[in-house]
């Protein structure tokens, strides 16, 4: 068994139970492990669903759960074989922490689709049992291999949301051929929304933002979107029938797909990342009649998140975030179910250390 120390932390006890206070067990770096003091965690919406259970279908939740991939800090110790970080970088981890390096997914860095791939929490834990902890604490511990550099020119509280929601919307949007020349839509304006804005106005397309929340008109048209649509205004939706070359759907909860691929032209591609908990229904015709497809993609691997944050670095592109102390997690929860957040909250974690 590994040794271990205890870090300050905040995880919740049921699908019920708010976050609370608590201390955690981190192995001591074994020779390839990166210590890493958390200084900023974003709150994404996946640790929402999975805090309360809400896939349990597809990944049901061990408890106590600490939840959070969206982790920057600075590496304080190093296991003696690891040559890429030492105390004092600055280092990030996002949403995996190991994988088998070995499968043809691995062998293509697509370390998201190893199917022994490990989650930040809630996914086994080889090294101590039970499950991972995530970023709701003052310090993990990772394989050099899932340790990414930050670059030194980004605001780390606004850099910390890159791991989850950057590379999530980066990912997709490079598959799709997001380009100069292209019509782009993307659906719902929060943490990944925004960031996906953000991404496709700065590979030149024309972005068209879809809310539902009339307040964030103006936002979006600060974030780089070209037009905004009310999506709950059929008559705003009918304009752009056909149109669209790719949409983003990035929207936590239950909404109709269909009403999307309309608004596809022949071979556009709707792409999910938001990941609602119930299925959705789809009509074939959507499909069908242009040739449209529906696709979907998980965050992505470790090079192309690297070269996510490079670009970030080389274009300025931070979340725009509200910081807050770790004490006002649980009201953070309830303003992302109400839509209400502009566009991340990003955890400052002296809050907890001082706890
Ligand atoms: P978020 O900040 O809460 O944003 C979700 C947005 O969806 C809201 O701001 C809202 O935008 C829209 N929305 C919410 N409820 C809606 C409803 N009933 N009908 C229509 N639109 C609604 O969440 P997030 O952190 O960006 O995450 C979004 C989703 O992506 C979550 O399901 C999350 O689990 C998933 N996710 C997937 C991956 C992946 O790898 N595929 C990675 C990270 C997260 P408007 O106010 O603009 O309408
Ligand atoms: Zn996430």
């Amino acid at each position: 068994m590994n040794a271990t120390y205890k870090t300050k932390a905040y995880s919740a006890a049921s699908a019920t139970s708010p976050l609370a206070f608590t201390a955690i067990p981190r192995r001591e770096p074994t020779p390839h492990d990166v210590r890493i003091e958390i200084l900023f965690c974003g709150i994404c919406h996946s640790d929402v669903h999975q805090v309360r259970n809400e896939w349990s279908g597809v990944m049901p939740t061990v408890y106590p759960i600490v939840p959070g991939h969206e982790i920057v800090g600075r590496v304080a110790k190093v296991g003696p074989a690891v040559t890429k970080y030492k105390p004092g970088d600055l280092a990030a981890v996002g949403c995996m922490v190991d994988s088998d390096g070995a499968c043809p997914q691995c062998r293509a860095g697509q370390e998201q689709f190893c199917p022994n791939m490990i989650l930040t929490f809630n996914s086994p834990d080889k090294h101590l049992g039970g499950v991972t902890y995530g970023g709701y604490s003052n310090s993990i511990v990772v394989d050099e291999r899932f340790v990414l550099r930050v670059p030194s020119s980004l605001k780390l509280a606004g850099a910390a949301p890159l791991l989850c929601a950057g590379i999530t919307t980066y990912s997709p949007m490079r598959h799709g051929g997001v380009t100069q020349g292209k019509k782009v839509g993307v659906v719902g304006l929060g943490g990944l929304g925004h960031m996906a804005v953000k991404f496709a106005h700065a590979f030149g397309a024309h972005v068209v933002v879809f809310t539902t929340s009339p307040a964030k008109q103006e936002d979006a048209l600060r974030l780089g979107a070209d037009e905004v649509v009310i999506s709950r205004d059929a008559n705003q939706m009918q304009k752009h029938a056909g149109s669209f070359d790719f949409i983003l759907d990035a929207v936590s909860a239950e909404h109709d797909l269909n009403a999307y691929l309309q608004l596809l032209g022949c071979d556009g591609t709707l792409t999910l990342v938001g990941a609602p908990a119930k299925p959705l229904p789809i009509s074939a015709f959507g499909l069908i009649t242009r040739r449209r497809s529906l696709s979907g993609s998980c965050i992505g691997g470790i090079a192309e998140t690297q070269e996510m944050l490079d670009f970030c670095g080389q274009h300025n592109i931070t979340a725009d975030v509200e910081v807050i102390p770790i004490q006002k997690v649980n009201e953070a929860y309830e303003r992302l179910l109400k839509s209400d957040v502009k566009y991340r909250f990003s955890i400052d974690m002296a809050s907890l250390k001082s706890q």
